[in-house]
């Protein structure tokens, strides 16, 4: 099975937010799954960047900026699907609500935004 980087927003946003929970659970329950810190990667910490120029990746992004996918691609990595949370969420009638903590809706959208990781995933492997 490949492996497959996570990469999430780090939008200070309720979507941002939403992106960053979604990510970080499915890197921890799906083992073919690893994270990258976008942060770091824009920083340039080798590792991140040595990760996500070698494998796959889904990046999931907080708004239609797609800052995620313009940082890795700056680094030489190449974003193999891009997933928008507000849309991701639209489609259900769902609205992230909160920036730093998440309350009951927002974890009912990390829900939803992982079912999408995984839909994305599939396509992939
Ligand atoms: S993709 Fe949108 S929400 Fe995320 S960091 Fe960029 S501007 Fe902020």
């Amino acid at each position: 099975m490949n492996e497959i980087v996570l990469c999430a927003c780090s939008g200070m946003n309720p979507r941002g937010e939403v992106a960053r929970a979604s990510v970080y659970d499915v890197a921890q329950e799906d083992e073919e799954c690893k994270i990258c810190c976008i942060v770091a990667t824009g920083g340039g910490k080798q590792k991140y960047v040595d990760m996500a120029q070698a494998n796959k990746i889904i990046a999931v992004n907080g708004c239609p900026q797609n800052c995620t996918t313009t940082l890795l691609g700056e680094k030489g990595a190449t974003v193999d699907k891009v997933l928008l949370v507000p849309e991701i969420l639209k489609k259900e009638g769902m609205t992230a609500e909160c920036t730093v903590r998440m309350n009951e809706n927002d974890e009912k959208c990390v829900e939803i935004v992982k079912r999408e990781i995984r839909k994305a995933k599939e396509e992939l492997q």
